[in-house]
């Protein structure tokens, strides 16, 4: 019989959920109009409420409380979130990610020649 595909677990839902972020956050305008910032403070805020992991809903809220979502452009909104999965790494005793564009933009935007199969 063939198995049925299983619900995500907190490891599946993070790497998937923080492809999505931070490739958002990549493509986020350099001059985001003011519909784009309203609802990018609005999209993290209901990120803060309605994540399916209950502890680490808590967490994000908590630390988006003291540092609250950079939307004014693509480079503060994309440093913002770096800096914001960094604080979940150290956490789990993972190593930091250099929070510079030029990383960020390797890993989120361009990857290299590898990537795209010509
Ligand atoms: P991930 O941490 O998921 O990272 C995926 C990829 O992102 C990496 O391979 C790397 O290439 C890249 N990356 C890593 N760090 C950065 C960075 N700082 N900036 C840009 N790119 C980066 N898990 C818990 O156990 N407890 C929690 O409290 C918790 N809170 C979370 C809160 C949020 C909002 C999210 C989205 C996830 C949370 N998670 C939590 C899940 C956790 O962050 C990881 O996703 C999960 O542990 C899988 O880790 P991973 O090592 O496979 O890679």
């Amino acid at each position: 019989k063939q198995q049925q595909p299983c619900p995500v677990d907190k490891e599946e839902l993070g790497v998937g959920t923080w492809k999505l972020l931070h490739t958002m956050a990549a493509y986020y305008p350099d001059d985001p109009s003011a519909l784009h910032r309203v609802q990018a403070r609005r999209f993290f805020d209901a990120l803060g409420l309605l994540y399916p992991c209950d502890h680490c809903a808590a967490d994000f809220r908590e630390d988006m409380g003291k540092t609250p979502p950079r939307v004014e452009s693509r480079e503060a909104l994309s440093t913002w979130l770096c800096e914001r999965h960094n604080e979940v790494n150290e956490k789990l005793g993972k190593k930091p990610f250099k929070c510079t564009m030029r990383a960020l933009d390797e890993r989120w935007l361009k990857g290299d020649s590898s990537c795209w199969h010509g």
